[in-house]
């Protein structure tokens, strides 16, 4: 196609006309990887299709919420039913409580809940609610993590080992941060030395116990174990961020597959279904410091939205059906594999890891451990691969620091088709 035929050109540029970049997140910009954004048309299932009607299987899931793919029968009901009801009343429902019940029961280490509307907020809730519990001010983070972009969790690490962090965005003053300590992930020695400076004053330990937000990087055993009896020790409380790996690497999650309980635990996306809805939540302790019962202030005018519920709770009742996550393991599995079996029959650098329908690869000849690491990869590189991958219908993440998304609406032909595609390119590259 010629750019003059193109039906995503002219979208973008009347995008950019009255909103920011064109786009109302920065990475669907396509600045990492060039080129013109595609605006989507619509959705089913595995796929999407853009103002050119080109159709994509999608690897990116809408960053993970798409868990049973688009448009899923059971869901796509329950939000037409619920939608007849009403849009959003500002009282109490029973859908909320069913949904509050349901996450319960799925996460090991929640006795109570409260409904959200993004991960941004539920995280940014979470860490207050840490400190007011506490009466801490200290939050440690690791650097390559990303919590949602509340001030104090737009920081990186200064030079030096253990250090308080600098602001990564303007409008952010180095005031709001300077009780946020920036580590490096999977490193024991430091956030030891981080306990033994701090430790009187540390509220909480946030990380994401499988990194989705640069690629996909686990924490080790040992990192996440430590993490646990530093936090326990010192009386702070250790926050699992699983906004991204809630119900998405597995049915009770990231802590689940890791056998570690967290005090808070931070959800998001896949608990939507789709739908702007996110939570937090802890033991009944913790939780009982939130208003109404106590002095942690947290509120929201749309929170447990009864669409948002609806869509919600028909997704984790979905996924929880016998078999649901061994399927979706394989797909993934046999995505990676069939993905490293092409880079290595083209001589490539190809290192991959996954975890229930969640996957990362990498152009180097191993797995990063932390975010310095990650960065090695080549840029590059990995926007020819990209753009090859676009070319030929396959859309994964437009950022190499991203993970990617495998749902129960891909078959075992789409995954063949995507890595017959990644093998052309492949050997281009
Ligand atoms: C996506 C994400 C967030 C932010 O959630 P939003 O709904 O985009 O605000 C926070 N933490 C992690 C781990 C995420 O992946």
């Amino acid at each position: 196609m010629t750019a003059s035929e193109d039906r995503n050109l002219p979208l973008f540029e009347r995008a950019r006309q009255v909103i920011p970049g064109g786009v109302n997140s920065p990475v669907r910009a396509f600045r990492a990887v060039g080129g013109t954004p595609r605006f989507v048309k619509r959705a089913e299932g595995a796929y999407f299709w853009d103002a050119n009607d080109q159709r994509f299987i999608d690897y990116i899931g809408s960053w993970g919420p798409m868990i049973l793919g688009h448009g899923h029968p059971a869901v796509l009901e329950a939000v037409q039913k619920a939608a007849l009801d009403g849009f959003s009343y500002g009282a109490p429902t029973e859908r909320e409580i069913e949904l509050a019940e349901k996450i319960i029961e799925m996460m090991p280490s929640i006795e109570m809940v409260r409904l959200v509307n993004s991960g941004t907020e539920a995280g940014m809730s979470a860490i207050r609610l840490a400190r007011g519990v506490t009466g801490r001010r200290t939050i440690v983070k690791f650097e390559g993590c990303y919590h949602g972009h509340a001030d104090a969790l737009l920081v990186k690490g200064g030079s030096g080992m253990a250090t308080f962090g600098h602001p990564t965005s303007a409008g952010v003053p180095p005031e709001v941060v300077q009780h946020t300590l920036v580590l490096e992930f999977n490193n024991v020695a430091q956030l030891e030395e981080a306990f033994e400076q701090y430790g009187v004053d540390i509220a909480c330990v946030i990380l994401e116990p499988i990194a989705g937000n640069m690629n996909f990087v686990r924490a080790s055993p040992e990192f996440a174990k430590r993490a646990r009896e530093l936090c326990t020790e010192n009386a702070a409380l250790l926050i699992f961020d699983e906004v991204m790996t809630g119900f998405r690497v597995g049915l009770n999650s990231a802590q689940g597959v890791m056998g570690i309980t967290p005090d808070i635990t931070v959800m998001g996306k896949v608990i939507g279904g789709g739908m702007p809805l996110a939570a937090f939540g802890a033991s009944r302790a913790i939780m009982e410091h939130l208003a109404p019962l106590g002095p942690v202030y947290q509120a929201g005018t749309l929170s447990g939205n009864p669409i948002a519920t609806a869509c919600g709770l028909a997704t984790l009742n979905e996924i929880s059906k016998p078999g649901f996550f061994d399927s979706l393991s394989a797909r993934t599995t046999r995505l990676v594999d069939g993905l490293a079996g092409a880079a290595a029959k083209a001589g490539l650098d190809f290192a991959k890891d996954s975890q229930g329908g969640m996957f990362g690869f990498f152009l180097l000849d191993h797995l990063p451990q932390h975010y310095t690491q990650v960065l090695k990869t080549d840029t590059e590189k990995f926007g020819r691969l990209f753009h090859g991958l676009l070319d030929r219908g396959v859309y994964i993440a437009p950022a190499l620091y991203e993970a990617g998304f495998v749902s129960g609406a891909h078959t075992d032909a789409d995954i063949d088709e995507t890595v017959a595609a990644a093998a052309e390119v492949f050997a281009k590259l």
